[in-house]
């Protein structure tokens, strides 16, 4: 089999929502198919990929170095060993040629784009779900049957008063979610601490409450807000401070004892390892979100699962960000703790199967070949604009 062609699009996400650092109006969204000349059940296959939220479109560096790459490569240097299916792990080896080593969040968006397509591809030929197909090859152990999902919301918008919020999360509530994520650190801390305290009264117990800083606080804010969190027992205080700025976790580590998360804008090994070794985090209690659709693709989220566990932590504290149906797989094939969730915002890419509801904060992955993109009308429809005749 080979690779036939590769088409790229920027897809503009809209969302009038902020967080502590952005506002999402103008965020863009890279969405590639990969059309191959294999045939199953009659008809091409074609793999789909797509960035997940918080990162622009990698359009150029697909065009102009990834993408040709994928193309100029012999089939045989992108095929496992029957010839008959595509290696994503010697396929990130062609796409990562004439790379040098670290500056990786320049080029780790465009290779997660195409690694999620690839991998859309492997699954489809091997008419399995990819859960499936991951547990097989790397837990030998049974899929989980089903992912706990935590629905993230709880953005700063125009107008949007506590009210708002607390109708916000109750709706989550409803729609079967049993624990959510509000955003802080876009107000002053003692508006903020009104807010967690109206979404409280929604949700009931703190372990049911996660929050959200977006990586905005300096390490006198990110204490001070550590001591203000304190009493309420959160689910977890997540990003306080710069991603990179290990020494200021350290420092909140040693003061706020309920859980904190962190990773979802680390995008290399390297940095996930360096977070792991220096930014005091306890291996007991705290979370790792990591992203597989802007970190480099799964090939790179083995390694990193692979790099914990040798740093003596669970798998289970891995709750991957993004709320894309690629990551669900990943949860459930590899046994992780969670994913995150988007029941409002970033759609069409946020979101699972249109058929599986959330049920006692659970949801399952489709049980289609591939990774179901076919399952979430709205995301298909985008996928195959992108993808044209084949
Ligand atoms: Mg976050």
């Amino acid at each position: 089999m080979r690779i036939v062609a590769v088409r790229e699009k920027s897809v503009p996400l809209q969302e009038r929502i902020s967080n502590a650092y952005i506002d999402f109006s103008a965020m863009t969204v890279s969405v590639v198919a990969v059309v191959t000349d294999a045939v199953v059940d009659g008809r091409p296959v074609v793999g789909h990929g797509f960035n997940s939220n918080g990162r622009y479109a990698a359009s150029g560096l697909l065009r102009e170095r990834f993408i040709p790459r994928l193309l100029r490569a012999a089939p045989s240097e992108l095929l496992d060993g029957s010839g008959a299916n595509i290696d994503p792990l010697r396929a990130r080896d062609v796409l990562m040629r004439d790379e040098k080593p670290g500056g990786h969040a320049e080029r780790t968006v465009a290779v997660a784009v195409l690694d999620m397509a690839l991998w859309d591809i492997v699954a489809k030929i091997e008419r399995r779900p990819l859960y499936a197909l991951l547990a097989e090859r790397y837990r030998r152990a049974p899929a989980d049957a089903d992912v706990a999902v935590y629905a993230a919301g709880g953005y700063y918008a125009p107008g949007k008063d506590r009210r708002a919020l607390q109708d916000e999360l109750g709706r989550y509530l409803a729609l079967g979610y049993t624990a959510v994520k509000m955003k802080i650190g876009g107000a002053p801390l003692d508006e903020d601490r009104r807010r967690i305290e109206a979404a409280l009264d929604v949700v009931h117990e703190g372990a049911a409450l996660a929050v959200d800083a977006n990586g905005r606080f300096d390490e006198p804010t990110a204490l001070a807000y550590a001591d203000a969190l304190a009493p309420y027992g959160l689910r977890w205080y997540e990003e306080p401070g710069d991603p990179l700025d290990f020494a200021l976790s350290a420092a909140v580590a040693e003061r706020y004892h309920s859980p904190l998360a962190t990773g979802e804008n680390l995008f290399s090994l390297q940095d996930a390892r360096n977070l792991i070794r220096y930014a005091g985090l306890r291996a007991d209690r705290d979370i790792l979100q990591f992203d597989p659709a802007l970190a480099y693709g799964l090939v790179e989220y083995l390694r990193i699962v692979e790099m914990i566990e040798a740093h003596g932590w669970s798998r289970r504290r891995l709750v991957p960000h993004g709320g894309h149906l690629f990551a669900l797989h990943i949860a459930a094939g590899l046994g992780l703790g969670g994913n995150e969730s988007y029941p409002d915002v970033f759609r069409p890419f946020g979101g699972f199967a249109d058929d599986i509801p959330v049920s006692g904060g659970r949801v399952r992955p489709p049980d289609v070949p591939g990774i179901g993109h076919e399952t979430k009308a709205d995301l298909y429809q985008v996928l195959r604009d992108v993808t044209g005749d084949v």
